[in-house]
């Protein structure tokens, strides 16, 4: 394929602002395309010159270009600065320039675009001394083609295309031009042009029909379609298909959307998805399947706002995780070879030499793993929060001092891929065992992330307080029969999160605990400050507090503090309103029982405030604010 087709191509998808038309303009490109040229096309029609994972740089800045356009058009530099800033476009001012240069000479190249893409990759690789000059020279004689091209070489090479060419666009676009087509969805013209549903034929303007049952054409019915489909049999990508109504059409290319879909999911090339769709059609689409080092696209979270709703959403029992505060890894291996990448499936290998040698360590062959790497403290093994870590992500120097200073550790939670078997559709139950048959209990760099099966409320919410109390951002709950869906955000997993603002208030009253918990203080008395300054209940709360000293504020310090201010025989105490701690919970509700007239959902204990007395604590408005803007109510 010619570079100027493509150019021409982009010319008119620019000029396109309807879905619709610039899926078939794409069609007919693509249609069109010999299969060795479907990869670049595809490539460059996302404004890519590399995939997303390929971690080369093409490197190439505003002002390497601008010297490039002057050498490639003779203009001065000076020229090309003031264009560019009327223009404030740098590939307008190549088609600009280079059109006043081609009145005096005719010779222009013609460039393919593999070459394109072949040359412009090139770039990558100089580096060091004496490469901005040669990276020049290359940019300016690509520069030597139309200046239309000229225009979309510029903007190819700093990656500023911005066509708007979305993935959803180009997957229709690959059904449309090499996967069998349903009539009604698209349409027959009396020219020979399938059109999508609009007014006029793309191709000669004639009216086209409206309805399915004003469309003459006959094709394969939609039993024969499903029936061959379920054989595996191969169905021609011309293949005409009549469906029985617009609903079923409408499912039938469903059908056919998905499959480009699940392959685009496993593959993320849209090259490689046009091959398979164009030598092995519909059925080698939805055969394709996880391939080790090509990263797959993540499953993503759903969010809901109450633990109640989100165990209903996944269902119990259902596994709660911590929700770790890192950056999603997926790590692929191979005989020895181990690939990490991120959720935008950039390769970050290089980046995080810590947790290789554990990967390699892992007694299997092929794998790919997701998880969450974590930052943690060198000398106390605990995690550290996010923030602290995500400067390593785009690290490229002093990368081994970093990984000693402040090293990660990959908590695993699913296995997408094991010895060359994918398990996608396998249950979440089944994988996580995998996982666990296959790791360590906890290495330093490489452990199994928290987990816990229930399916009690109770239990769900005190797990919670412990990811809270370690630091954790809050729960993943996990349907534990779900298939892992690549890139859906899908209910399969469900983020539980704190939402609310936590409260900071006054203990004045609690209670003895019971069985091992007995001698403790281990409940206590809660109150908010009321208009007049008075302490009004608003609740109790037990959990949040450790059992044993060392994990954090226990039961026994509190114990010890609230001692001395206790008063009182029975199991329940009066204590004198001194102490403040940090309350989280999940809701504020009105209640009879308090006499501030509201309780707390799931409070828990986050730690205490030394640096606050009670004529500092949350007063009765600020909790009648939250409790009136809560469940979106604000
Ligand atoms: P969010 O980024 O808020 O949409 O939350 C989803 C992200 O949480 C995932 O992409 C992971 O990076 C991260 N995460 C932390 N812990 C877990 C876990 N146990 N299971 C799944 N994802 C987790």
């Amino acid at each position: 394929m010619l570079y100027a087709e493509l150019a021409e191509l982009y010319d008119t998808l620019e000029k396109t602002s309807k879905r619709l038309e610039m899926t078939w303009h794409l069609a007919q490109a693509i249609g069109r395309t010999e299969e060795k040229d479907l990869g670049a096309l595809l490539l460059l029609l996302q404004g890519r010159v590399l995939p997303p994972w390929d971690e080369r740089k093409v490197g190439v800045a505003e002002k390497l270009v601008g010297k490039a356009i002057s050498r490639a058009t003779g203009a001065s530099a000076k020229e090309v600065e003031s264009l560019w800033a009327k223009r404030g476009d740098l590939g307008l001012v190549a088609e600009e320039l280079s059109s006043k240069k081609r009145q005096s000479t005719l010779r222009s190249e013609r460039l393919e675009v593999r070459g394109v893409l072949e040359r412009v990759q090139g770039l990558t690789s100089l580096e060091g001394e004496g490469s901005v000059d040669r990276k020049v020279e290359e940019v300016s004689r690509l520069l030597s083609a139309s200046p239309r091209e000229a225009r979309y070489l510029v903007r190819t090479v700093l990656e500023q295309l911005r066509i708007g060419v979305g993935a959803g666009t180009l997957r229709d676009a690959i059904a449309w031009a090499l996967l069998p087509k349903v009539l009604g969805v698209l349409v027959p013209c009396s020219c020979g042009a399938l059109n999508p549903a609009l007014k006029t034929c793309m191709q000669c303007g004639k009216p086209l029909p409206k309805r399915l049952a004003e469309i003459q054409a006959k094709g394969m019915s939609s039993q024969d379609f499903r029936r061959a489909l379920e054989s595996g049999k191969s169905i021609p990508g011309s293949a005409l298909i009549t469906p029985e109504s617009d609903e079923d059409g409408r499912a039938l290319y469903t059908l056919i959307t998905d499959a480009v879909q699940h392959a685009y999911d496993m593959l993320n090339d849209f090259g490689a998805v046009a091959r398979i769709a164009k030598r092995k059609g519909l059925r080698g689409l939805r055969e394709s399947s996880i391939e080790v080092f090509t990263p797959v696209k993540m499953m993503l979270a759903q969010k809901e706002d109450t633990l109640a709703a989100a165990m209903s959403r996944v269902g119990v029992p259902c596994a709660a995780e911590y929700k770790l505060d890192g950056f999603r890894v997926q790590a692929h291996l191979q005989g020895g070879g181990v690939r990490l990448f991120t959720r935008r499936l950039e390769d970050v290998t290089a980046q995080f030499p810590e947790i290789l040698p554990a990967l390699r360590g892992l007694r299997v062959n092929d794998a790919v793993l997701d998880g969450e790497a974590v930052g943690f403290d060198p000398a106390s093994g605990k995690c550290r929060p996010f923030q602290e870590v995500s400067q390593r992500i785009r690290r490229k120097y002093g990368i081994e001092e970093m990984a000693r200073e402040l090293p990660v550790r990959l908590y695993l939670f699913d296995v997408l891929m094991l010895e060359g078997e994918t398990l996608l559709k396998t249950p979440f139950r089944k994988r996580r065992e995998a996982l666990g048959r296959m790791l360590p209990k906890e290495g330093k760099y490489l452990a199994l992330a928290p987990q816990l099966v229930t399916a009690s409320e109770k239990e769900v919410e005190d797990f919670f307080a412990e990811a809270l109390a370690e630091g954790h951002e809050g729960l993943m709950l996990k349907n534990l029969d779900a298939p892992y869906q690549p890139g859906a955000r899908v209910g399969h997993m469900v983020k539980y999160k704190v939402v609310m603002d936590a409260l900071d208030l006054v203990i004045v009253g609690a209670e003895h605990g019971e069985g091992k918990r007995a001698g403790w203080l281990t409940s206590y008395t809660l109150a908010c400050r009321g208009n007049a300054g008075e302490l009004l209940e608003i609740g109790k709360v037990s959990t949040g507090l450790k059992e044993k000293e060392e994990e954090g504020l226990s039961f026994m310090e509190m114990t010890r503090r609230l001692k001395p201010l206790a008063s009182g025989a029975g199991k329940s105490m009066t204590v004198k309103p001194a102490i403040v701690i940090e309350v989280h919970y999940e809701e504020i509700q009105s209640s009879s029982n308090y006499s501030s007239g509201y309780a707390l959902r799931f409070p828990r204990v986050i730690r205490l405030r030394d640096d606050k007395g009670p004529e500092d604590a949350s007063t009765l408005q600020q909790v009648e604010q939250l409790y009136a803007k809560q469940r979106g109510r604000g």
